[in-house]
């Protein structure tokens, strides 16, 4: 009821210089560094998005998800074959085709819940 969803926020004064503490960080055990999302913020105006853009560009270029990025996974229970991604639906959609294709049933597990969704060929 008293939640804005559209328009601009009316301009306040500049972001204070202090204010990278609103900005969520985001770590990585593999790479052994620690990001401020300020820029994803800033520059990218996602939101809540920002850790989900930045997981997908650290991704991108290292090949490897961020910490505590709440991630899909579909694994192949015959081969070695699967896919980590940030979206459900991506997921369930590579589960649907890899079992389609191949026959294979693949494991769909989401990284904050422990029930695993079989896929199974039609
Ligand atoms: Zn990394
Ligand atoms: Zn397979």
């Amino acid at each position: 009821m008293a939640q804005t969803t559209t328009g601009t926020v009316s301009e306040h004064d500049e972001s204070p210089p202090d204010g990278v503490d609103d900005a969520p960080t985001v770590s990585c055990r593999r790479c052994g560094r620690e990001w401020s999302l300020g820029y994803e913020l800033d520059e990218l105006l996602v939101g809540n998005q920002a850790v989900t853009q930045f997981a997908l560009d650290h991704k991108r270029h290292t090949g490897h998800f961020p910490d505590d990025v709440e991630t899909w996974r579909a694994t192949c229970e015959h081969c070695p074959d699967g896919v980590e991604r940030l979206s459900e639906e991506a997921v369930h959609r590579w589960a649907e085709t890899h079992a389609r294709h191949t026959r294979h049933a693949v494991a769909v597990h989401h990284a904050t819940a422990d029930e695993t969704t079989i896929v199974n060929a039609e």
